[in-house]
């Protein structure tokens, strides 16, 4: 059986990127699959310490995969920072884990600009976190957007070189299960993990900039669609959309080198459940001020229940509050069964 895993961080607006990068999947991996989802609070102080309103931003992630339908009784959803032993693995893998690898990340490149010195020694260590994360339930697969590849890749690097540096140990505690990994054969406590990054919209871009992924640190609003933005909203965002003068192709092949295009299309058809080839057999060679009107209403369907949903979990919290403290509990049993046989492993006396 899969174990699940993946996290969405509370820092500002939950938009369409999220919803169809993430949370999305995470709803269609519930059937069968044991999952575990995750706000990732610990997360959310890397690149900005202080949060006007952390304990808001949390419950709305958390309502968001509920209005979603995602099912927290059957599976769990919990904050972050109610499972210590999350930042106690990553303690562990910051020692697994090389400076080097750390440096090479895109992400730590982009948040952190040009003053990297500067940068909070958190961000450069996100994706020894993630990694712990996801490898303290032992997960196995991971939904996530494209611009999580990188640090799903470390993961497997930290998983690997863990199992590699303690291999000893572990066969002697007797844990662990023999894999192979290409033609090597290991003797692994942790999995490697597998991402789930497939779809139409793997990574969604700016409604502003066809080169830069939509996201919630985006200062520009215009530049993505929020999970909570009503209809007038996301009619005002999609029209003002940048696009160039062409019209739609009617092959995918011609959506190359146009990347606002590429994008629009990409949206719509992740939308829709089709693909980028059904779309543009329908409005292969229309002008966007159709297109647009179609894709507007759209993206009303969709999101408006799930709109609607959030704001109604969000008006009463203690329904929210009561989630994540079930789902902390049942997480922290999980995650301090796989710590006994870490702490075992290594040699720290417990
Ligand atoms: P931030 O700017 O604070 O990093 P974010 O929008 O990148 O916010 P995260 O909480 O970092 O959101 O990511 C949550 C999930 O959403 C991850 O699986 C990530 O890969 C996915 N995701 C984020 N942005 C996009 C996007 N533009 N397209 C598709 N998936 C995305
Ligand atoms: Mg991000």
């Amino acid at each position: 059986q899969k174990l699940v895993f993946s996290g969405v961080q509370p820092t500002g607006n939950l938009h369409l990127g999220n919803y169809l990068g993430a949370i999305r999947k995470f709803v269609a991996l519930q059937d069968g699959n044991d999952c575990i989802y995750c706000v990732v609070d610990l997360h959310s102080i890397t690149a900005q310490l202080v949060h006007e309103d952390l304990p808001g931003q949390i419950r709305s992630i958390a309502a968001a995969f509920i209005a979603s339908g995602i099912d927290p009784v059957k599976h769990i959803v919990f904050n972050q920072s109610a499972v210590p032993q999350h930042a106690e693995l990553a303690w562990i893998f910051n020692c697994v884990a090389r400076i080097g690898w750390m440096n090479r990340m895109t992400q730590f490149k982009d948040k952190a600009g040009k003053d990297r010195e500067n940068a909070s020694l958190g961000l450069l260590a996100y994706p020894s976190l993630m990694a712990a994360d996801i490898l303290v339930y032992r997960g196995t697969h991971v939904p996530v957007g494209d611009d999580q590849k990188q640090h799903l890749e470390l993961a497997r690097d930290i998983a690997m070189k863990f199992n590699l540096d303690y291999q000893a140990h572990i066969r002697k505690a007797g844990y662990g299960t023999d894999i192979s990994v290409g033609d090597e054969p290991v003797h692994a406590y942790f999995p490697m993990v597998e991402p789930l990054i497939d779809g139409p919209a793997p990574r969604v871009m700016s409604l502003r900039d066809g080169t830069k992924k939509m996201s919630k640190s985006d200062p520009s609003d215009l530049s993505r669609i929020n999970l909570m933005d009503d209809e007038d909203a996301i009619s005002k965002k999609i029209r003002k959309a940048k696009t160039d003068p062409d019209g739609l192709p009617s092959e995918a092949e011609g959506l190359k080198g146009r990347p606002e295009a590429d994008n629009l299309v990409g949206i719509y058809a992740a939308l829709a459940d089709k693909s980028k080839a059904d779309v543009l057999a329908e409005f292969g060679g229309q002008q966007f001020s159709v297109f647009k009107p179609a894709l507007i209403d759209l993206a009303v369907n969709v999101l408006s229940p799930i709109t609607g949903e959030m704001r109604r979990l969000m008006d009463d919290t203690s329904h929210i509050d009561a989630i994540l403290r079930d789902g902390g509990e049942r997480a922290r049993a999980r995650a301090e069964k796989t710590m006994k046989e870490v702490r075992d492993i290594i040699g720290f006396l417990q």
